[in-house]
């Protein structure tokens, strides 16, 4: 029996993380929120990334066929570019993202979204995540190793990648600093990391996966200078050379976005750079301003970046 008891107890192991993972997976796409409802086309093709070039033209939606969600939305994303969405809550951003991820296709007549001139619809549901990267507003750790939860980006993924994609996320010194270094337990049952911290554990995952195209859905929650720094630095290597589309609440987001696109009630109120927005003193100037005046911290960093 004592034999048995450790198979079976390794067996129960693996059980409880095998279980655990699936339920992680599935919140690590809880910036999407729903069951995917989708099919492919018999015979669909595989998504062919050239350069990541995003379209979305006239693009309707509705969840529940009477209130609409998107009215007419219209924007391109070139290779390399990044696209902010900004807008109040309800105001459509999040749709953007899961219809991008294609948690919902778009029916006749509702317009069409495009990646590299391809029609969304039109490829596999597996290609196409596989070219996009998530970096969601709460990341979900895996009751595993650090090194684990890093190395989740990639399969088979090395030591030195791993470790190449923390530095370069901003979380390798961090975790030299754990007891065990990469092979620390986190999540629940180990070292609990701070939303910065798991913020960047989710970047440098992202690094190692290596999506020509990143969606972005930042948190709102402000954090401390130094975190803020961190995360800047670690956001500004992973958008390098990718298309992104973010909701952004960052500072440093909204003002280096090649784009800024303002929505109001599922339609695109304002699109220009923050320059330009500012300039056009509208909807987007007036939000600006309340941000500032609500805000001082904000309102020092906004003198420290440079806009372009
Ligand atoms: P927030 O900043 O609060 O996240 P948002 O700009 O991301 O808001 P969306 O979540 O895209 O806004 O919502 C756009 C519209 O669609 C809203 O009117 C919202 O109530 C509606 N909506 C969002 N998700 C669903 C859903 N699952 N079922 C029905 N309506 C939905």
């Amino acid at each position: 029996l004592a034999q048995l008891y450790g198979p079976l107890n390794q067996l129960g192991y693996i059980y409880r993380s095998v279980n655990q993972s699936l339920v992680d997976t599935e919140k690590l796409l809880a910036l999407l929120n729903e069951p995917t409802e989708v099919n492919d086309k018999e015979n669909a093709a595989d998504l062919v990334v050239y350069n990541g070039e995003i379209e979305f033209e006239n693009v309707h939606f509705s969840y529940d066929g009477r209130a609409s969600a998107l009215n007419g939305v219209s924007f391109k994303v070139p290779k390399g570019g990044s696209l902010a969405l900004v807008g109040e809550s309800g105001a459509g951003k999040s749709t953007i993202l899961r219809l991008l991820y294609r948690f919902y296709d778009l029916g006749e007549g509702q317009g069409r979204i495009l990646i590299d001139g391809q029609d969304i619809r039109d490829v596999t549901q597996k290609s196409l995540r596989q070219a996009i990267g998530v970096v969601p507003q709460d990341s979900v750790l895996f009751n595993s190793s650090i090194r684990y939860n890093i190395g989740y980006g990639k399969f088979n993924a090395t030591m030195e990648e791993i470790e190449a994609a923390a530095k370069s996320a901003q979380m390798h010194e961090r975790i030299m600093s754990f007891p065990e270094g990469y092979n620390t337990k986190v999540g629940e049952r180990g070292i609990r990391l701070s939303g910065g911290e798991k913020q960047r554990v989710a970047i440098a995952r992202t690094l190692l996966k290596n999506p020509p195209i990143l969606l972005l859905d930042e948190a709102t929650s402000a954090l401390d200078t130094s975190t803020e720094k961190d995360i800047q630095k670690a956001l500004q290597n992973l958008v390098k050379g990718r298309s992104s589309v973010s909701i952004a609440h960052r500072l440093s987001t909204i003002a280096s976005a090649d784009v800024i696109l303002v929505l109001k009630d599922g339609q695109v109120a304002e699109q220009g750079n923050f320059k330009e927005l500012i300039e056009l003193d509208g909807l987007f100037a007036s939000m600006w301003a309340d941000q500032i005046s609500s805000n001082d911290e904000l309102a020092v960093s906004f003198s420290d970046t440079s806009v372009k």
